[in-house]
């Protein structure tokens, strides 16, 4: 019987077992925080694959990643995707080195209701879905141009399938402050955990966003006046923390990476559509696995290409708002590194 690999270990003693895999820096939409109005893309050529992906997945997989989320720009718009999930999804509960223990992936949902059973189908379980706002037309005017209808649809479709559904809202002072009540409501009524998460400081948007940063320490404060938050030691492998919610009985999760520190346990990796390794979200370093792969490499070179960057893996980001400049704290848009 083959056993598991054992993980990677980072400098820090961290156990890298968790790939974030962008599989396009596209996307249907134009969130505020997220993308410029008039974002330039990557030409094709650039852009791995299917085949490069899932062979990159496949490295990671022989040297002990466990959870495979797919992210983006918007994951779903990539033509076949549905390929590669089938192809990783196959590995799903496979015990031994070749094996995942979960395939998952970060969508804004708009295309969901075309692909939620294929997603079941291919042995995926639960998916995250961003969503931060439920009034119509403030989707649109956090989209720039989305409509709210196909978003809920397609959250709808995942729920049918049988999916175990997340919801992430990023909390923008002055913007969603006020949606927070009726989301949480909602998502008790729907079955589905909600995350807040801090706003990070990513790519040229053409705005201003020291004026968009909202704490959620303060949030937290806030929503104790209305809702019994009880501690849990839930966790999902991801970097939030959850309270349970008394009056709905599910969760809400808190990601912090501007009000804390959530580095120590740090267990991932981002990949982006052009095989770039960024080792920490936070941070510029980077591993060119695209080169490595096109280069003609085999299984064996690829696989030290892998290693050599987790052995550069930073202890953590610094993600601090350059008021004086107004640049953001790292350029590269979070569409491209995969949120
Ligand atoms: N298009 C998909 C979606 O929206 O879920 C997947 C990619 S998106 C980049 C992944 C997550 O990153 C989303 O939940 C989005 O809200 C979040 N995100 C994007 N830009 C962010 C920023 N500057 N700060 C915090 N979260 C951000
Ligand atoms: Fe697209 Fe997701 Fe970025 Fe919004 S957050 S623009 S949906 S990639």
């Amino acid at each position: 019987m083959s056993s598991l690999p054992s993980p990677m270990l980072d400098p820090f003693g961290r156990a890298i077992t968790y790939l974030r895999v962008s599989v396009t820096d596209r996307c249907d939409l134009r969130c505020v925080y997220c993308m410029a109005e008039d974002m330039h893309f990557l030409p094709k050529k650039d852009v791995l694959t299917l085949e490069e992906l899932e062979r990159l997945s496949v490295a990671f997989i022989g040297l002990g990643t466990r959870k495979i989320r797919l992210t983006g720009g918007e994951p779903l718009v990539r033509r076949d995707v549905m390929r590669l999930v089938q192809r990783l999804g196959a590995r799903i509960g496979v015990g031994a080195e070749q094996g995942l223990d979960e395939l998952t992936l970060t969508t804004n949902g708009s295309q969901l209701a075309r692909c939620a059973a294929g997603l079941a189908a291919a042995g995926m379980r639960r998916i995250n879905v961003s969503l931060d706002t439920l009034d119509p037309a403030k989707f649109t005017l956090l989209t720039r141009w989305g409509k709210i209808g196909p978003t809920l649809e397609g959250i709808a479709a995942a729920k049918a399938a049988g999916l175990a559904v997340k919801i992430n809202t990023v909390a923008m002072k002055g913007v969603n402050e006020d949606d927070f009540d009726a989301l949480i409501a909602w998502c008790g009524e729907q079955g589905f955990d909600l995350c807040l998460i801090e706003t990070m400081p990513m790519g040229e948007i053409g705005e201003d966003r020291t004026d968009q940063y909202l704490p959620l320490s303060v949030v937290r404060s806030r929503l104790r006046r209305r809702w019994t938050l009880d501690e849990t030691d839930y966790r999902t492998g991801g970097p939030a923390r959850y309270f349970g919610v008394r009056e709905t009985g599910r969760r809400i999760g808190f990601i912090t990476p501007m009000t804390h520190n959530f580095c120590e346990s740090c267990n991932r990796v981002r990949l982006t559509c052009t095989g770039t390794l960024f080792m920490c979200l936070g941070q510029d370093d980077q591993a060119d696995l695209r080169a490595v792969l096109r280069s003609g490499a085999d299984d064996a070179a690829l696989t030290a290409a892998i290693r050599e960057a987790i052995s550069r893996k930073p202890k953590g980001h610094d993600f601090i708002i350059d008021r004086r400049h107004d640049q953001p704290a790292v350029a590269r848009h979070m569409s491209m590194t995969g949120g």
